[in-house]
């Protein structure tokens, strides 16, 4: 089973993925990791953000367990962490650099412990537009841009991050207009996908509902 979980930040991916892995027992691939990594490499090795042959090459090198190890850094998930994500995500190097690495996991797909796992769930912007389009179940994740960012906000301000709803949203924008304009894989509702509005209901009932149409599609 693969299903892929696409969609603009903030909207509820993270959430989503999480339970249909656990509920259904299927290995999570968060592939915003992938270029989160070598954002913050470029930061900490001192290079421009755009530089471009030098965010290919970290791309290139990039492995499963420098990542992990990169994910334990305090500005993974800051602004500054996914700022540098943003930018780099849109070279059509780095995002070529990195796509066999996440194809490669629906192959083999294993669990946090090494453990193989049935199936995959992806978590990204492009996961059922270029790195599985022949997905079991697609979704298209969304909400508007607000409420998105007053959820992040939420969620940084409990991590201890230093930062307001203003800076988010400014943040945010920025991130939508390059995700979405790129020209490599830009942000789009994959053919096929089945999009969610997560701001209409609260979370227990969303995840109620993301359950009721797999189990559906899979007649479980
Ligand atoms: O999902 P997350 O916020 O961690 O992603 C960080 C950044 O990586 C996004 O802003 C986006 O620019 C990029 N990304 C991408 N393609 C994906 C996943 C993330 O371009 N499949």
């Amino acid at each position: 089973m693969i299903i892929t979980i696409d969609g603009p930040a903030g909207a509820g991916k993270g959430t989503i993925s999480a339970f249909v892995a656990k509920r259904y027992k299927l290995a999570y691939f968060d592939t915003g990791m992938v270029y989160r990594a070598v954002g913050l490499q470029m930061v900490l090795s001192g290079k421009d953000l755009s530089d471009v042959a030098a965010a290919t090459e970290i791309a290139k090198n990039l492995t499963f367990p420098q990542m992990m190890e990169l994910s334990a850094h305090k500005d993974f998930r800051s602004d500054v962490g996914s700022h540098a994500a943003s930018v780099v995500s849109s070279y059509p190097d780095v995002r070529a650099a990195l796509l066999k690495m996440q194809q490669d996991f629906a192959l083999n797909p294993v669990f946090a412990d090494g453990s193989a796992a049935n199936g995959v769930v992806y978590d990204g912007r492009d996961t059922g537009t270029v790195i599985c389009p022949q997905a079991d179940l697609k979704f298209y994740i969304v909400a508007p841009v607000e409420v998105r960012a007053k959820r992040r906000c939420a969620d940084l301000l409990k991590a201890g991050v230093d930062t307001n709803y203003e800076t988010v949203l400014n943040e945010m924008k920025a991130r939508d207009e390059r995700d979405m304009n790129r020209a490599s894989a830009p942000l789009t509702k994959p053919i096929g996908a089945v999009e969610f509005d997560t701001s209409l209901h609260d979370t227990a009932q969303n995840l109620a509902d993301i359950a009721a149409i797999i189990n559906k599609k899979f007649g479980l």
